[in-house]
């Protein structure tokens, strides 16, 4: 499971520190979530951390991958 970041994100860089499995990275346009290494924060926070503090709101869940 993880979370992404859509591309309204600004690059405050106010997720990246409070990310426990440094998932997520600067990529070309925006920061993005390297989904192998999210874990949503569980076992770390009971919400994913990258959402609460994003001032735009603009890290959402991904839908479940079918397998
Ligand atoms: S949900 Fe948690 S583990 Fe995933 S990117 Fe956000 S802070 Fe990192
Ligand atoms: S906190 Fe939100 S706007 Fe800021 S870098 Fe992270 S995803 Fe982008």
């Amino acid at each position: 499971m993880s979370v992404w970041i859509e591309p309204l994100c600004i690059n405050c860089d106010m997720c990246v520190p409070e990310c426990p499995n440094t998932a997520i990275f600067r990529a070309e346009q925006h920061y993005q979530v390297d989904p192998d290494l999210c874990t949503e924060c569980v076992g770390f926070y009971d919400k994913p951390a990258c959402i609460e503090v994003c001032p735009l709101d603009c890290i959402k869940y991904l839908p479940a991958k079918p397998e």
